[in-house]
């Protein structure tokens, strides 16, 4: 029997979630023909996609298909299918739909011309709106009853809510206060779905910096330097980038491009090494030579700077790596700044990462995205089973996944309805 304090409704397609992949779903699911209705529990929609837009919302990349593709690593071939079918170029057809064009900057990734998510997150929802989404915040979704019913906590109390189909679009784990918890993952291992355990992606590190170096250069950004990491398949991954020093340890774009490398090889390692190249333009041999001029009475760190460019914060790091005693050779002095030893000694917390590796696992799901235990029930977006570096590839795999799972739960929905009627 349910409580008379609950609400009891029917619905063709339930999204639950309102970041870019439930938003998509839903989207998908109307211009399907679907009823829907979308469910989230904070007190407004798609909070993360906001705060994305604060550092210039990076909605996709312009580069070839195949190398596109190549970033979902392992999971490529399992979120292909979703990727082919709204490419990075019908991702920017869709933005222009809603009247926000987008441009390709210098290094390829693609951002809404005034690089903000507001307008478009606005017009989006006025869209949705008028195609008939019906939008139900504050609603935490909390699992199923015993008869099969969504449920859900509201301020006007409990709800139960039936479905001819669901989308759960419900999010990583970083960045929990804007809503994406993972407070799913109980529900849905308590009912046996295989979910891989949720890990930091694109995150900062902690290192063992000295009082010493903190004092001088915690905040300090660290320009266009290369990184390198071996993965732990003994593969070399160098990318050229920025980071910041943090009271922590690191930070930045360059971290994230090798964190998922970086984190791997501390889960097996304990550790991770970051070899830092201080000089990426300059050539080991030609550095060893501009540096082997006769010092004269200048001090190292003027030598440093006049011959290799090395000042301020990247003089600092070499000492706080190399110990103040500087190599005196200077080969063994080029050697360094070619390539610095970082101790990376763990991946910062889940909360604080910009993304979120493992979730549903596709071996649960078939090719729609459907859960193969819950005929039914569809899963998209961050909370499954994959991860891409920063560059547009995070949101575009959320929208493509969203809006292939929502066409299957609209085809799904229109399916068993037929069949009851
Ligand atoms: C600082 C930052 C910057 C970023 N910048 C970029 C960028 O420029 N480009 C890019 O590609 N990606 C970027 N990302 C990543 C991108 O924002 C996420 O990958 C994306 O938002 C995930 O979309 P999603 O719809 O899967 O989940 P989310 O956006 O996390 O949405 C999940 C929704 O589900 C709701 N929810 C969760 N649990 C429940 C429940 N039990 N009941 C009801 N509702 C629930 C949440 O309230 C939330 O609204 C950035 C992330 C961060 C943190």
């Amino acid at each position: 029997m349910l409580s008379q304090a609950m609400r009891y409704s029917m619905a063709m397609v339930v999204i639950i979630g309102g970041g870019p992949a439930g938003l998509m779903a839903a989207e998908a699911a109307v211009t399907a023909g679907a009823t829907v209705e979308l469910y989230d529990a904070m007190p407004s929609v798609g909070r993360k996609f906001l705060l994305a837009g604060k550092g210039g919302l990076n909605l996709s990349h312009s580069e070839p298909m195949e190398s596109f593709l190549a970033c979902y690593g392992t999971r490529r071939a399992l979120v292909e299918p979703a990727i082919r079918s709204f490419s990075p170029s019908a991702l920017q057809a869709w933005a222009r739909e809603l009247g926000v064009e987008t441009f390709v900057g210098t290094s390829g990734r693609i951002f809404p011309i005034d690089l903000k998510a507001a307008p478009l997150l606005r017009a989006w929802l006025r869209r949705l709106r008028n195609a008939g989404v019906q939008f139900h915040v504050r609603h935490r979704w909390c699992g199923w009853n015993e008869r099969g019913s969504l449920l859900f906590t509201s301020p006007q109390g409990p709800q139960n809510v039936q479905a001819y189909a669901v989308v759960l679009a419900l999010g990583g784990g970083s960045w929990p206060h804007l809503g994406s918890d993972a407070g799913w993952i109980q529900i849905l291992a308590e009912r046996n779905v295989s979910i891989v355990p949720l890990k930091p992606a694109n995150c900062g590190f902690d290192v063992q910096w000295s009082e010493h170096f903190l004092t001088k250069f915690a905040g300090h950004p660290v320009k266009t330097v290369a990184g390198t990491v071996k993965t732990v398949d003994g593969i070399m991954i160098r990318r050229m980038g920025e980071f910041v020093i943090t009271a922590n340890g690191v930070e930045g774009g360059l971290i994230y491009m090798v964190s998922s490398a970086a984190r791997d090889v501390i889960t097996t390692e304990r550790t991770a090494t970051l070899w830092l190249d201080l000089a990426p333009d300059r050539r080991l041999r030609q550095l060893g030579q501009d540096l082997s001029r006769p010092r004269g009475k200048r001090t190292v760190a003027t030598h440093l700077k006049r011959y290799a460019g090395i000042d301020g914060v990247k003089a600092g790091l070499l000492r706080e790596v190399v110990s103040n005693d500087m190599p005196a050779d200077p080969i063994r002095l080029a050697a360094a700044i070619k390539s610095l030893p970082l101790t990376l000694v763990a991946p910062r917390p889940l909360e604080e990462a910009i993304s979120t590796a493992g979730g549903v696992s596709f071996d649960a799901l078939d090719r729609r995205l459907m859960l193969r235990s819950f005929p039914g029930v569809f899963c998209a977006g961050e909370m499954l089973d994959w991860e891409a570096p920063t560059g547009g590839y995070l949101l575009t795999g959320c929208l493509a996944t969203g809006r292939l799972a929502g066409r299957a739960a609209a085809e799904w929905a229109d399916d068993h309805c037929s069949r009851r009627l």
